[in-house]
Protein backbone atom coordinates (compact mmCIF):
# COMPACT_ATOMS: atom_id res chain seq x y z
CA UNK A 1 0.00 0.00 0.00
CA UNK A 2 0.91 3.21 -0.82
CA UNK A 3 0.19 5.78 2.53
CA UNK A 4 -1.23 9.03 1.53
CA UNK A 5 -0.15 11.41 4.34
CA UNK A 6 -4.19 12.44 5.14
CA UNK A 7 -4.73 8.95 5.47
CA UNK A 8 -6.78 7.97 8.61
CA UNK A 9 -6.63 4.22 10.09
CA UNK A 10 -10.62 2.73 9.07
CA UNK A 11 -12.39 2.93 12.40
CA UNK A 12 -11.75 -0.59 12.47
CA UNK A 13 -8.91 -0.21 14.67
CA UNK A 14 -9.82 1.27 17.51
CA UNK A 15 -7.21 0.05 20.21
CA UNK A 16 -3.91 -0.82 19.19
CA UNK A 17 -1.70 -2.58 21.86
CA UNK A 18 2.06 -1.18 22.05
CA UNK A 19 4.84 -3.19 23.00
CA UNK A 20 8.29 -1.07 23.78
CA UNK A 21 11.05 -0.65 25.65
CA UNK A 22 11.15 0.31 29.41
CA UNK A 23 14.65 1.54 28.78
CA UNK A 24 14.89 4.68 26.32
CA UNK A 25 17.17 3.65 24.12
CA UNK A 26 20.29 5.37 22.50
CA UNK A 27 19.14 7.08 19.58
CA UNK A 28 16.88 9.93 19.78
CA UNK A 29 15.08 8.59 16.76
CA UNK A 30 13.55 5.36 19.00
CA UNK A 31 11.91 8.35 21.15
CA UNK A 32 11.06 10.93 18.43
CA UNK A 33 9.10 7.32 17.13
CA UNK A 34 8.05 6.59 20.15
CA UNK A 35 6.64 10.46 20.10
CA UNK A 36 5.01 10.27 17.16
CA UNK A 37 3.30 7.52 17.76
CA UNK A 38 1.72 8.33 20.64
CA UNK A 39 0.51 11.68 19.02
CA UNK A 40 -1.05 10.08 15.84
CA UNK A 41 -3.10 7.74 17.69
CA UNK A 42 -4.18 10.34 19.83
CA UNK A 43 -5.19 12.48 16.80
CA UNK A 44 -6.63 9.19 15.12
CA UNK A 45 -8.73 8.47 17.78
CA UNK A 46 -6.71 5.35 18.70
CA UNK A 47 -6.53 3.76 21.96
CA UNK A 48 -3.23 2.76 23.79
CA UNK A 49 -3.04 -0.15 25.24
CA UNK A 50 0.38 -0.62 26.67
CA UNK A 51 2.26 -2.44 29.90
CA UNK A 52 1.60 0.79 31.90
CA UNK A 53 4.62 1.93 32.97
CA UNK A 54 6.18 5.32 33.25
CA UNK A 55 9.88 4.52 32.26
CA UNK A 56 11.72 4.71 28.82
CA UNK A 57 9.94 4.62 25.43
CA UNK A 58 6.63 3.26 27.32
CA UNK A 59 6.00 6.12 29.56
CA UNK A 60 7.03 8.89 26.49
CA UNK A 61 4.56 7.49 24.62
CA UNK A 62 1.64 7.32 27.01
CA UNK A 63 2.53 11.00 28.01
CA UNK A 64 2.79 12.19 24.02
CA UNK A 65 -0.85 9.89 23.76
CA UNK A 66 -2.23 12.37 27.04
CA UNK A 67 -0.94 15.39 26.21
CA UNK A 68 -2.70 15.26 22.46
CA UNK A 69 -6.26 14.30 24.15
CA UNK A 70 -5.48 10.75 23.76
CA UNK A 71 -7.33 7.72 25.56
CA UNK A 72 -4.40 5.14 27.51
CA UNK A 73 -5.36 1.87 29.10
CA UNK A 74 -2.16 0.40 31.25
CA UNK A 75 -2.32 -3.12 32.12
CA UNK A 76 0.76 -3.75 34.81
CA UNK A 77 1.46 -6.49 36.66
CA UNK A 78 1.47 -5.82 40.94
CA UNK A 79 4.57 -6.57 41.38
CA UNK A 80 6.15 -4.14 38.58
CA UNK A 81 4.32 -1.28 40.12
CA UNK A 82 7.48 0.19 41.14
CA UNK A 83 10.05 -1.31 39.21
CA UNK A 84 8.39 0.08 36.00
CA UNK A 85 7.06 3.25 37.65
CA UNK A 86 3.29 2.41 37.25
CA UNK A 87 1.74 5.37 35.64
CA UNK A 88 -0.90 7.53 37.65
CA UNK A 89 -2.39 9.69 34.55
CA UNK A 90 -3.40 6.95 32.80
CA UNK A 91 -7.17 6.86 31.24
CA UNK A 92 -7.21 3.31 33.19
CA UNK A 93 -4.88 1.49 34.89
CA UNK A 94 -5.35 -2.66 35.29
CA UNK A 95 -3.18 -3.93 37.81
CA UNK A 96 -3.08 -7.48 37.36
CA UNK A 97 -1.53 -10.90 39.86
CA UNK A 98 1.07 -11.25 36.80
CA UNK A 99 2.92 -11.31 33.19
CA UNK A 100 0.42 -13.86 31.75
CA UNK A 101 -2.50 -12.31 32.99
CA UNK A 102 -0.85 -8.79 31.52
CA UNK A 103 -0.29 -9.90 27.73
CA UNK A 104 -3.60 -11.93 27.94
CA UNK A 105 -5.34 -9.01 28.63
CA UNK A 106 -3.64 -6.29 26.47
CA UNK A 107 -3.76 -9.44 23.50
CA UNK A 108 -7.93 -8.89 24.17
CA UNK A 109 -8.20 -5.10 24.89
CA UNK A 110 -6.49 -4.58 21.39
CA UNK A 111 -7.49 -4.49 17.70
CA UNK A 112 -4.24 -4.40 16.27
CA UNK A 113 0.03 -4.64 17.77
CA UNK A 114 2.35 -2.26 17.32
CA UNK A 115 6.08 -2.69 18.34
CA UNK A 116 8.56 0.19 18.42
CA UNK A 117 12.53 -0.76 19.55
CA UNK A 118 12.92 -2.02 22.70
CA UNK A 119 14.54 -4.73 25.05
CA UNK A 120 14.59 -8.81 25.62
CA UNK A 121 10.67 -7.95 27.23
CA UNK A 122 9.79 -6.15 24.21
CA UNK A 123 10.89 -9.32 21.81
CA UNK A 124 9.38 -11.67 24.00
CA UNK A 125 5.88 -10.07 23.74
CA UNK A 126 6.18 -9.04 19.94
CA UNK A 127 7.29 -13.39 19.22
CA UNK A 128 4.38 -14.34 21.52
CA UNK A 129 2.01 -12.34 19.68
CA UNK A 130 3.44 -13.55 16.27
CA UNK A 131 3.25 -17.29 17.98
CA UNK A 132 -0.71 -16.95 18.93
CA UNK A 133 -1.48 -15.56 15.43
CA UNK A 134 0.13 -18.68 14.45
CA UNK A 135 -1.44 -21.44 16.31
CA UNK A 136 -4.67 -19.43 15.35
CA UNK A 137 -5.26 -17.85 18.72
CA UNK A 138 -5.50 -14.29 17.37
CA UNK A 139 -6.15 -12.86 13.97
CA UNK A 140 -5.09 -9.27 14.65
CA UNK A 141 -2.66 -7.67 12.51
CA UNK A 142 0.85 -7.03 13.77
CA UNK A 143 3.42 -4.19 12.45
CA UNK A 144 6.56 -3.11 13.63
CA UNK A 145 8.19 0.43 13.99
CA UNK A 146 11.41 -0.44 12.00
CA UNK A 147 13.46 2.77 13.19
CA UNK A 148 17.34 2.74 11.60
CA UNK A 149 16.63 -0.90 10.87
CA UNK A 150 16.19 -1.88 14.48
CA UNK A 151 14.00 -4.86 13.85
CA UNK A 152 15.89 -5.47 10.75
CA UNK A 153 17.86 -8.76 12.23
CA UNK A 154 14.27 -10.01 13.59
CA UNK A 155 13.10 -9.81 10.49
CA UNK A 156 16.14 -11.60 9.03
CA UNK A 157 15.53 -14.18 11.89
CA UNK A 158 12.15 -14.93 11.00
CA UNK A 159 12.95 -15.22 7.31
CA UNK A 160 16.03 -17.64 7.74
CA UNK A 161 13.64 -19.92 9.79
CA UNK A 162 10.48 -19.61 7.25
CA UNK A 163 13.76 -20.44 4.47
CA UNK A 164 14.87 -23.45 6.74
CA UNK A 165 11.70 -24.77 6.31
CA UNK A 166 10.16 -24.00 10.10
CA UNK A 167 7.73 -21.50 9.91
CA UNK A 168 5.47 -20.41 7.05
CA UNK A 169 6.09 -18.03 4.40
CA UNK A 170 2.59 -16.13 5.30
CA UNK A 171 3.72 -15.58 8.69
CA UNK A 172 6.21 -13.46 7.16
CA UNK A 173 4.09 -11.32 4.55
CA UNK A 174 1.47 -10.57 7.60
CA UNK A 175 3.98 -9.13 9.59
CA UNK A 176 4.25 -5.33 8.39
CA UNK A 177 7.08 -2.61 8.82
CA UNK A 178 8.05 0.58 8.10
CA UNK A 179 10.60 2.61 9.79
CA UNK A 180 7.16 5.45 9.76
CA UNK A 181 5.11 5.09 12.43
CA UNK A 182 2.31 6.63 10.51
CA UNK A 183 2.69 4.37 7.64
CA UNK A 184 2.52 0.87 10.13
CA UNK A 185 -0.69 2.54 11.26
CA UNK A 186 -2.16 2.47 7.95
CA UNK A 187 -0.68 -1.14 7.42
CA UNK A 188 -2.13 -2.77 9.77
CA UNK A 189 -5.60 -1.63 8.80
CA UNK A 190 -4.71 -2.79 5.19
CA UNK A 191 -6.01 -5.87 3.93
CA UNK A 192 -2.82 -7.91 3.36
CA UNK A 193 -2.42 -7.49 7.25
CA UNK A 194 -6.05 -8.53 7.99
CA UNK A 195 -6.39 -10.91 5.67
CA UNK A 196 -6.42 -15.28 6.59
CA UNK A 197 -4.53 -17.62 6.76
CA UNK A 198 -2.74 -17.15 10.01
CA UNK A 199 -2.75 -21.33 10.84
CA UNK A 200 -6.10 -22.74 11.85
CA UNK A 201 -6.79 -23.09 15.32
CA UNK A 202 -5.63 -25.64 17.13
CA UNK A 203 -8.12 -27.64 18.57
CA UNK A 204 -8.53 -27.00 22.70
CA UNK A 205 -6.23 -24.27 22.87
CA UNK A 206 -7.32 -20.73 24.24
CA UNK A 207 -6.13 -17.29 25.74
CA UNK A 208 -7.82 -18.21 28.76
P1 LIG B 1 12.02 -4.22 27.79
O1 LIG B 1 11.82 -4.27 26.31
O2 LIG B 1 12.88 -5.37 28.31
O3 LIG B 1 12.45 -2.90 28.30
O4 LIG B 1 10.58 -4.51 28.42
C1 LIG B 1 9.44 -3.91 27.89
C2 LIG B 1 8.22 -4.40 28.62
O5 LIG B 1 8.15 -5.81 28.47
C3 LIG B 1 8.22 -4.13 30.11
O6 LIG B 1 6.94 -3.67 30.50
C4 LIG B 1 8.46 -5.48 30.72
O7 LIG B 1 7.82 -5.65 31.96
C5 LIG B 1 7.83 -6.39 29.71
N1 LIG B 1 8.38 -7.73 29.82
C6 LIG B 1 9.60 -8.12 30.25
N2 LIG B 1 9.71 -9.46 30.23
C7 LIG B 1 8.53 -9.94 29.81
C8 LIG B 1 7.99 -11.23 29.60
N3 LIG B 1 8.69 -12.34 29.81
N4 LIG B 1 6.73 -11.30 29.16
C9 LIG B 1 6.02 -10.19 28.94
N5 LIG B 1 6.45 -8.97 29.11
C10 LIG B 1 7.70 -8.83 29.55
Amino acid sequence: MTPNGNEQVPSTVRSVCVFCGSSAGRRDAFQRAARELGSLLATQGIELIYGGGNCGLMGMLADEVLENGGRVTGVIPKGLMTKELGHSQLTRLHVVAGMHERKALMSRLADAFVALPGGLGTLEELFETITWGQLGLQQKPIGLVNVEGFFNPVLELISHAVREGFAQPELRQRLVSSASPKEVLQMIAAPAATAPPWRLPTPGISLA
